[in-house]
């Protein structure tokens, strides 16, 4: 490709509207353009790297016996209303009306339509398992779109499903996917993560992410220094150990905490430190509400409390509904004669003579103990992990650190077979449920996420697996006849060779051509300049080493093509 021929406008200025460095960076080297709030063009460049990121995911989808499909954009809600999401979903789904008033929305994810095939189109265990995929555009009207592509509304997706006949198939089918996804990544040139993860709106029943390590990804991830449990935040479980606190039970007693509501506030005021102090918090689910009970110092999970109560929803409740079941303002709930289900943290367990609200208005209990001033319901582990927390699989400590969240696999069970009745026969000719896996992997965000890993101040550094181009050759000097005849015969001995190669023949100056070299991030870089072409040479240049190397014109081919192969690594061809 010659560069004079290419849409690539780079942009010298930092784009005011990015926040991390993979959005600013897409930006400047003339990647993506904002249509709207989450919602992209790609440039040529940017559509370069996505086929790039896209080939690697279809090759490694077929290597593991997928199949490529292409369903529409546009969903009919039935579909929806069948698997009981259209309520479920809320605002993120982009509800949409026909000419003739028929519902549909923009989809944000397959599992229905998906399932709808399936039970039109597989009828024997004969034709199992079966695992499709597509690499489509999705829609998510996101609370918060940012970080450019990485969490947009409209985005690029590869979603997979896989329908099985038995358990023991469906396992090997995420498996197979699990590692599919390890090739995936790794082949991108990723540093990543496989991490337990909650299920979300997806559903069913068991879950990993695959986590690219970045300082500035959205989610956080638990890890333990010393087995191999990781897992996101939202599902991290806190190891259980009960410290029976050596001290007297004292008698419970009533004191006045005027307008002190906060932990802060009540600790302070009372002089006593956050680990004597029990949280009341309340939540409804719209079938029931009940009281969650954490340490002071400790954070409410919602997702675990939420997964521990079976409920679709939750909410922490208004200070209508806290005042209605606690006859006190906010700030004053406490566990004793409270009439709630009341589910407690494990770190509760061992806990004497500690402060909870008095479900009265500035009123706190002090020297509260469980069974004799109040019964709790159930115990589990409902609190946030945090740093340094105990292992919930071995004697270590918990770290954590931040990932952004490039795929996400599933394991679905019958949930979407059953309730819109996707079945097949087995041998004996009984009906049975499909068992489905599903499996995403953000196109966009990976592509973001690589840059995020992969980048210095002077600009992208792109793997080379990904990179829109192979070789970058500059001609310092476009008025010299010479150098460009130099260059012209690099260009079209590389082309023959399968190298992408781009040929900067603009009528630049070569700071300029410099500077876009190092912002567009190609892996190699030939500068064909008037001194070392005297002595038959040019010069060479790695772009994520800075290392640059001298090389006999007759070699360049052969010496591009070592270091690209070294670079792709093996088994994988130029072309
Ligand atoms: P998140 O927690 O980040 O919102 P999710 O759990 O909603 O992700 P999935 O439904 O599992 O995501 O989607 C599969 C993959 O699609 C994700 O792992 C991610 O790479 C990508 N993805 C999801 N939402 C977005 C988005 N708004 N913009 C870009 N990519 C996205
Ligand atoms: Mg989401």
């Amino acid at each position: 490709m010659r560069y004079y021929q290419l849409l690539l406008p780079t942009l010298r200025e930092e784009p005011a509207e990015a926040e991390v460095e993979s959005h600013k960076l897409m930006l400047r080297a003339g990647m993506i353009r904002k249509v709207a709030a989450g919602i992209y063009t790609f440039l040529p460049l940017g559509v370069r790297v996505m086929h790039k990121v896209e080939r690697i995911i279809r090759e490694e989808m077929n290597r593991a016996g997928a199949q490529e499909v292409l369903m529409s954009c546009v969903l009919p809600a039935d579909l929806w209303k069948e698997s009981g999401r259209w309520e479920q979903y809320g605002r993120e789904l982009l509800r949409i009306k026909d000419r003739h008033e028929r519902e549909y929305c923009l989809g944000p994810t397959h599992e229905e339509m998906i399932t709808d095939i399936a039970r039109r189109e597989i009828r024997s265990y004969r034709q199992l398992p079966v695992n499709l995929y597509q690499i489509q555009t999705k829609f998510r009207d996101e609370v918060r779109p940012r970080f450019g592509v990485m969490r947009a509304r409209e985005f690029i997706m590869k979603d997979a499903y896989s329908f099985d006949a038995d358990e023991e198939g469906a396992q090997k089918s995420y498996w197979q996917m699990f590692d599919a996804y390890a090739m995936i990544f790794r082949r991108s040139g990723l540093r990543f993560r496989a991490v337990e993860a909650d299920t979300g709106l997806i559903g069913g029943s068991f879950s990993h992410e695959f986590m690219v390590l970045a300082d500035t990804g959205e989610d956080v991830v638990a890890s333990c220094g010393e087995c191999d449990y990781a897992a996101n935040l939202e599902r991290a479980e806190v190891g259980r150990v009960v410290e029976e606190a050596d001290e007297e039970i004292k008698g419970l007693e009533r004191v006045d905490t005027p307008a002190q509501k906060s932990v802060e506030e009540v600790t302070e005021f009372l002089n006593v430190s956050p680990q004597r102090l029990v949280k009341t918090i309340i939540f409804d689910t719209g079938k029931e509400v009940i009281a969650a009970l954490v340490r002071g110092d400790h954070e409410i999970n919602e997702s675990k409390l939420r997964r521990h109560l079976g409920a679709l929803q939750m909410q922490m409740a208004g200070d209508e509904l806290i005042a209605d079941v606690t006859h006190a303002p906010k700030g004053f709930a406490g566990p004793v004669g409270l009439d709630l289900k009341i589910i407690a943290d494990y770190a509760l367990e061992g806990m004497r003579n500690f402060v909870t609200g008095a479900n009265e208005p500035d009123t706190h209990l002090i020297n509260v103990n469980l069974e004799r001033d109040f019964q709790v319901d159930e115990f589990t582990d409902i609190r946030l992990a945090k740093e340094g927390d105990p292992c919930p699989r071995c004697p270590g400590r918990l770290q954590m650190f931040r990932g952004i969240a490039v795929g996400q696999i599933f394991r679905l069970g019958t949930k979407y077979s059953e309730a819109m009745g996707a079945t097949y026969l087995d041998p004996q000719g009984r009906e049975k449920p499909l068992i489905m896996g599903c499996y995403g992997i953000g196109v966009g965000r990976t592509v973001a996420a690589a840059i995020e890993q992969n980048h210095d101040e002077n600009g992208i550094i792109f793997p080379i697996s990904i990179a829109p181009f192979h070789v970058l050759i500059l001609p310092v000097n476009n008025k010299d006849a010479q150098i460009m005849r130099a260059a012209e015969d690099i260009y079209t001995l590389l082309q023959e060779k399968g190298v992408e190669v781009l040929l900067d023949d603009r009528d630049e100056r070569p700071g300029v051509k410099f500077k876009d070299a190092d912002l567009i991030g190609i892996p190699l870089r030939l500068t064909v300049g008037e001194k070392n072409l005297k002595k038959g040479k040019v010069e060479m240049k790695i772009r994520r080493s800075g290392e640059v190397v001298l090389v006999e014109l007759e070699g360049v081919p052969e010496v591009a093509m070592r270091m690209i192969s070294e670079q792709l690594g093996d088994g994988v061809s130029v072309s």
